[in-house]
């Protein structure tokens, strides 16, 4: 049973702040949809599992966020299923996220 999330996320294609349509299944993040433009990216658990080591992995040694830290303490469980509470973060980390992600 997934369950919707709106957020306020920069989108690359309309290239300022919409609001996105976050689908959740579980703690798993699927898919994120802007509501402007109807682009949807789909959240792969492996493609996030890469982006965050190759491209997060100095970001969140230097953010002692407790997310993070736990976050780090188990990578593995913790990449795959982004945690909701992540939606708590500064908007500034969701748009670095969004942006690694969209690359
Ligand atoms: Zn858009």
């Amino acid at each position: 049973m997934n369950e919707e999330v709106t957020a306020e996320l920069h989108c690359s294609h309309c290239d300022h702040e919409t609001i996105h349509t976050l689908v959740y299944a579980g703690r798993l993040l699927v898919s994120t949809t802007c509501q402007t433009c109807k682009t949807q990216i789909k959240h792969e658990a492996i493609d996030l599992r890469l982006h965050y080591l190759k491209d997060l992995e100095h970001r969140i040694s230097t953010k002692p966020f407790r997310l993070w830290r736990r976050f780090w303490s188990a990578p593995v469980s913790s990449m795959i299923s982004l945690p909701r509470n992540i939606m708590l973060q500064p908007k500034k980390i969701w748009s670095e996220i969004k942006a690694i992600l969209n690359k």
